[in-house]
């Protein structure tokens, strides 16, 4: 009677509690993974998520296959495959990592009540945050929704240290047969016609080792000044982990003690624990807050009268709204499936300040745009961007993006990388073309309104339109 393993967003072999403690009992494992996408309610992935989870989903296949296992990769609702695969193999445990939402809680409590009738062991363990969300609390027993206090809380806990690969595991001898089983290739997870995943396959390749790389890239050349270097956002002074991070290539715990053994470096890790911190807050806020994803966190921001504008959406996530600091970054993501955090914040002001455009609609574009696309951490920032939430944040802090566009693309060369038609332009006209003098303009070969659009909004206006419907609150 074999051991099922469960994979879901945990895609790799190190770290991976409930891999290891399925090894451990002994009984050939059969590591399966289902793709669902019929059980509501749970969320549908975006495009660039599904692209990323092709590749995943690949390496781990791989992987397994070096250590002379397989995986199973199933399609269906989960409960059904679920059942029928521990139906079929005569399993005598199942193990998975928790997830974090209620709704999807609620999923897995329902399957392990069913799996628990056919006298089949459930076994469940933390593997996608450094700690589980009921760990930290407050005084009064209750969760904290502020960062500050719930960083200061998290520090005096330790996080336990990383578990390596299980060795000497044996796989059940005929896992590919006992279902029928889906072709990674015939899943429907790449695009065909459009093939838009060309920029994607150019910057990125998914994988447990290739997680690994970018993390040691990162201790070698960018830690020591990260805690400037992060905000320039033509420079290469992040870690590029959070794809790795969403699927579970890597696991925060293996990043958490990396950066731990390396010594201090002073606040250049300090700052990094800390964004990994921002993304345990964000799983912890999605556990304690299910209504986050949907629900403004702060309920007076029900009332606010967003402007429905389908045109200024589109041109901003086409990269077309002629503010160039925002286009690069729109471009940016649309591209290569990431963008800088700096230009995310930026981009998410700008859409719901000066366009006014409720930030739910931000919030589906990345969704389905971003290989990093993850429940928890897009829709707490974007109810931080929006000043919606409940966290420091307020809604009259009106990111004015040319200057931003100065402070952390001084030189304008993310501008130039991704809006090509103003790479002639220098220094202010490069920032707000609609204030350059004509013969600058002619000289770069641009004229706004034909060759790059003129602004969507002036900004004044946009800022003062925003505190307005603010103050009517
Ligand atoms: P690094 O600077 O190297 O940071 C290391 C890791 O820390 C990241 O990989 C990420 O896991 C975590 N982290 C860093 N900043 C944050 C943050 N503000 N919130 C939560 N975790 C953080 N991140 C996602 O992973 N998925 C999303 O869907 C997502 N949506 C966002 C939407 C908006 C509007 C904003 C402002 C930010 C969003 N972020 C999201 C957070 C952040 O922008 C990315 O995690 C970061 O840019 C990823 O690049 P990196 O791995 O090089 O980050």
């Amino acid at each position: 009677r074999p051991a099922i393993v469960w994979f879901r967003d945990d895609l790799r072999l190190s770290d991976h509690p409930a891999l290891h403690d399925a090894a451990q009992t002994g009984r050939p494992l059969l590591c399966v993974y289902v793709l669902d996408d019929k059980t509501p309610p749970l969320r549908p992935l975006g495009g660039a998520s599904r692209w990323w989870l092709h590749g995943a989903l690949a390496h781990l296949k791989k992987n397994l296959a070096g250590h002379g296992g397989s995986l199973l990769v199933l399609r269906g609702p989960s409960k059904d495959t679920i059942m029928a695969l521990a139906s079929v193999t005569h399993a005598a445990s199942i193990h998975w990592h928790t997830r974090l939402h209620e709704n999807e809680r609620a999923q897995d409590a329902q399957i392990a009540k069913a799996l628990s009738t056919e006298s089949i062991d459930v076994r469940e363990f933390c593997g996608t945050t450094l700690l589980p969300p009921e760990t930290v609390r407050t005084k009064e027993g209750g969760f904290y929704r502020v960062f500050g206090s719930f960083w200061k809380a998290f520090r005096q806990h330790d996080v336990p240290e990383p578990l390596d690969v299980p060795q000497g595991i044996t796989f059940h001898p005929n896992a590919e047969t006992l279902l029928p089983k889906s072709h990674l290739n015939e899943a429907g997870l790449l695009p065909t016609k459009p093939d838009w995943a060309a920029g994607l396959r150019k910057t990125w390749e998914p994988g447990e080792a290739e997680a690994q790389e970018h993390l040691q890239d990162f201790v070698a050349h960018a830690m020591s000044h990260y805690a400037t270097g992060r905000n320039l956002v033509a420079r290469e002074g992040t870690s590029r982990l959070s794809p790795y991070l969403a699927f579970g290539e890597i696991s925060p715990r293996q990043i958490w003690a990396t950066i731990i053994s390396k010594g201090s470096h002073g606040e250049g890790s300090e700052t990094f624990l800390a964004e990994i911190g921002w993304r345990e807050f964000a799983k912890y806020s999605l556990f304690h807050m299910p209504q986050m994803p949907t629900r403004n966190l702060s309920a007076k921001f029900d009332a606010l009268k967003w402007r429905n504008s389908d045109t200024d959406l589109k041109a901003w996530q086409q990269g077309q709204t002629g503010v160039p600091i925002v286009d690069a970054a729109m471009r940016q993501l649309w591209q290569t499936g990431w963008m800088h955090n700096r230009a995310r914040m930026i981009v998410g002001s700008f859409l719901t300040k000066h366009l006014l455009i409720d930030w739910r609609r931000g919030e589906e574009w990345f969704r389905d745009t971003l290989v990093d696309a993850d429940w928890a951490s897009n829709t707490t920032n974007w109810q931080w961007v929006a000043g919606t939430g409940i966290e420091a944040a307020p809604f009259f802090r009106v990111f004015n993006p040319t200057l931003q566009a100065q402070k952390f693309d001084q030189d304008g060369d993310y501008i130039r990388q991704w809006v090509p038609e103003l790479k002639k332009l220098d220094g202010k006209a490069l920032f707000e073309p609609w204030n350059a003098p004509e013969d600058i303009l002619d000289r770069a070969g641009v004229t706004l309104g034909k060759t790059y659009p003129r602004p969507l909004v002036d900004l004044k206006e946009g800022r003062e339109r925003a505190l307005a419907a603010f103050r009517a609150l």
